[in-house]
């Protein structure tokens, strides 16, 4: 019989590999978007623990940031919205756009209808999955 950590390990690349299978359509979206936008020059992306981080300068990151939109999470992919070009992402809004991919790797497919029905009801600042990210990034809930 395996020792228990490699039990214990073998289950946890098992479980993963089954939520990046059933997040995939909106990963491959995300990939998709922010590979465009490494691929135009509008964005660089890189990717780390887990996920693509997509950092977006320029006039499109300042539109974007002086609309009040720090981030935004596609799937696997967060997009960072940078307001000035000296600007670095937040650790905070790091975190909060990287529970977002958390909660695509666990609702997968259904997690776009669930966010939406939950903005139908709740609206954005109550919506469970905005105050679940604030949480989990340590933000006002
Ligand atoms: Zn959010």
């Amino acid at each position: 019989m395996a020792p228990l950590y490699a039990t214990i390990a073998l289950f946890r690349a098992l479980v993963t590999a089954l939520a990046y299978a059933w997040s995939s359509p909106l990963g491959l979206i995300g990939l998709a978007v922010g590979g465009a936008l490494h691929a135009t020059g509008l964005g660089r992306a890189t990717w780390q623990d887990g996920a693509q981080i997509v950092t977006v300068g320029g006039r499109l990151g300042a539109w974007f940031w002086n609309m009040g939109w720090a981030g935004f999470t596609v799937g696997w992919s967060m997009l960072l919205w940078l307001g000035s070009e000296n600007a670095r992402p937040s650790p905070v809004v790091i975190r909060h756009e990287r529970r977002h991919v958390w909660h695509a790797l666990v609702f997968g497919v259904l997690l776009w209808p669930l966010y939406l029905l939950g903005l139908a009801l709740r609206g954005y600042r109550r919506n469970w999955f905005e105050v679940d990210a604030r949480r989990a990034a340590g933000q006002p809930v």
